[in-house]
């Protein structure tokens, strides 16, 4: 439709937090156990957020460690940012402020729109990173945050959520600027 508007995410975090089934998952409600590495793909989605119609083209990347360099190309000409941990894994959750670090450096600016998502809540058993610790960084950061599971069905997952926090957030940056 002529009003529709597009909105580009990119999903960054550290290598198998399930960035790409959290995208399977949200796109075509499917999940699957095996690993693929993913090298980067966009996917499309519709959705209408508050009566607005979008199209928004997700991004889906290699994992990001401290060492990788940072690739402009999911900083630069991206509305939003989702950055995913695994509450399994420490590492993952410490992953998520370097990544951080390296869009606002590469944006020059000190706020882009982030949610912060903690993804396998399923894995109760292995948890190392409390629902806490998560809010706690989405408080200092002056963003939204949640957790997810890729692997539970619908309604008990979040994923949704995760995405439509990701356009609140969105949309809080432009809403001082007129559309095209
Ligand atoms: P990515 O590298 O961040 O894109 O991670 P993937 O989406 O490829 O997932 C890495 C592995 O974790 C795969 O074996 C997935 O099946 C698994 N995985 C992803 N999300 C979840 C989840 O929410 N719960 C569980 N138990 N496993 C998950």
């Amino acid at each position: 439709s002529p009003t529709t508007r597009v909105r580009r995410i990119v999903l960054l975090g550290a290598r198998a937090v399930g960035k790409s089934s959290m995208i399977t998952r949200y796109v075509d409600d499917v999940f699957d156990d095996s690993y693929f590495p993913t090298i980067s793909r966009t996917i499309s989605k519709l959705l209408t957020f508050r009566g607005q119609e979008y199209e928004i083209q997700i991004m889906d990347t290699a994992g990001q460690d401290e060492f990788s360099i940072f690739n402009g190309r999911y900083a630069l000409d991206v509305h939003g940012y989702v950055l995913v941990y695994s509450v399994t894994s420490k590492q993952s959750f410490d992953m998520i402020s370097v990544i951080r670090d390296k869009i606002l450096n590469f944006t020059g600016t000190d706020w882009v729109p982030i949610v912060i998502v903690g993804n396998k809540t399923d894995l109760q058993s292995q948890r190392q990173v409390s629902k806490k610790e998560g809010e706690d960084l989405a408080a200092y950061w002056k963003c939204l945050s949640c957790e997810t599971s890729a692997k539970l069905g619908n309604n008990i997952n979040n994923i949704e959520h995760a995405f439509e926090l990701m356009m609140v957030e969105i949309e809080k940056s432009t809403q001082a600027v007129p559309e095209e």
